[in-house]
């Protein structure tokens, strides 16, 4: 038997799970169990799994395969609550993961995040809330959300965002954007569907450069792990024939868009792949996103102080927005000293809402989570250190 398992089982679909069953010469519904085993319980090891007979776990082990959930190793936890992994992948590269237990400030994927989050948008009802806090009786969140990474690094390089100083190393393995989910909820003690949980897919890389593998990982937590594809938001930096091709799948999470700009030059600069997709290429594909009834796109705009603040640039972004249904959701810039741009002042931040929200255009200001610990927006960079004092 090998020391450690190189192969694995988290990151196969059922009908590869199936495969692997009948090719070992046992009966297909072995497919499902492992299936289960693997998505559902979420079991550390395959030793564990007394559904399978001890002579299946055993041929699985001496082929090389375990369940494969990456292992912790490191967290930090914020004065917030928000905590932040460091989680290990097989081949000793690390990428972040980020639990928000009282959600992230409006990438919730339930619309209910509105009445908590914004500052001046107060409109959600607590239905939500209300019935999700019986079903999750004593513990002290009423839903939470798990920020994902999707690459080893980013390779888009943003100007504000601090994983693009660590470049791209590699995709993710489907079984990898799992695994990450898989850590956290066993690090958490969080079972869902029973507990309710949100995936944002806005972690370090960008999910539509690794589409295929992406997708694939939405599936398994959909039929798999139990969390809804309604429950999921993927954020693209705008990646154009990628917004295309998620049109057209059957089940998807919900959209979001990073928009950071009001006009071309001023994205060109601060997201150099406008060069590649501008934004005129970038709104015909938000506009010819096919909702479901009731979704709403959502724009991110990333506020950075005397760059792209200014009243004269929210009514761009109106002009912009104008005629689709959606939201914007509004980061004040997560500071870095790597970076080059401050953090606007709160009555910027809100003097630019008021003029969207003036407009029609639903617009919410994200709060902060866990910037003590570099879990913030566009800060993760595999930090190690703790902040001295939360900016
Ligand atoms: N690559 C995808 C997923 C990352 S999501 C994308 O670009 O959409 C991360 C979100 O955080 C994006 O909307 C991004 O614009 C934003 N972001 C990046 N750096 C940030 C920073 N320093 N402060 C605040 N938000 C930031």
């Amino acid at each position: 038997m090998p020391v450690s398992p190189s192969k694995s089982l988290m990151g196969l679909s059922l009908v590869e799970l199936t495969e692997l069953a009948l090719e070992s010469g046992q009966p297909a519904y072995r497919g499902q169990q492992l299936f289960d085993a693997v998505y559902r319980q979420r079991m550390e090891a395959l030793d564990r799994v007394s559904t399978l007979p001890l002579e299946f776990r055993a041929r699985l082990a001496e082929h090389g395969w375990g369940i494969g959930i990456p292992s912790v190793d490191r967290k930090f936890t914020s004065s917030d609550g928000t905590v932040r992994y460091l989680i290990e992948l097989g081949d000793g590269e690390t990428v972040e993961t980020v639990w928000m237990p009282e959600g992230d400030g409006g990438e919730s994927g339930d619309g209910s995040e509105a009445g908590e989050e914004s500052t001046q948008y107060p409109v959600a009802s607590t239905q939500n809330l209300e019935t999700n806090a019986e079903a999750c009786g004593s513990l002290p969140w009423r839903r939470a959300t798990i920020c994902v990474s999707s690459q080893v690094g980013c390779a888009v390089n943003c100007k504000f965002c601090f994983t693009a100083l660590l470049g791209v190393k590699r995709n993710l393995e489907a079984g990898e954007i799992v695994g990450q989910i898989a850590a956290v909820l066993r690090d958490q003690g969080v079972d869902p569907p029973r507990q309710r949980v949100n995936i944002v897919f806005m972690g370090m890389g960008e999910p539509f450069l690794n589409y295929d593998n992406f997708m694939k990982a939405v599936r398994l937590l959909g039929e798999g792990v139990g969390i809804p594809e309604s429950r999921m938001t993927v954020s693209t930096a705008g990646i154009v024939p990628r917004i295309y091709d998620f049109g057209r799948e059957g089940l998807r999470p919900k959209l979001a868009i990073s928009l950071n700009a009001s006009n071309d030059a001023q994205r060109t600069e601060v997201m150099p792949l406008n060069r590649k997709w501008n934004l005129g290429e970038l709104m015909k594909a938000a506009r010819e996103f096919p909702l479901r009834p009731r979704e709403r796109l959502t724009f991110e705009y990333v506020l950075l102080a005397g760059v792209n603040d200014a009243p004269e640039q929210a009514r761009e972004v109106v002009e912009l927005v104008r005629g689709l249904r959606a939201k914007v959701n509004l980061i004040a810039l997560n500071p870095g000293s790597e970076l080059p741009y401050r953090t606007p002042q709160a009555e910027r931040v809100l003097a630019f809402q008021r003029i969207l929200v003036g407009a029609g255009i639903p617009t919410f200001v994200r709060r902060p989570r866990g910037r003590d610990i570099f879990a913030a927006c566009g800060q993760l960079k595999r930090t190690v250190e703790i902040a001295p004092a939360s900016p």
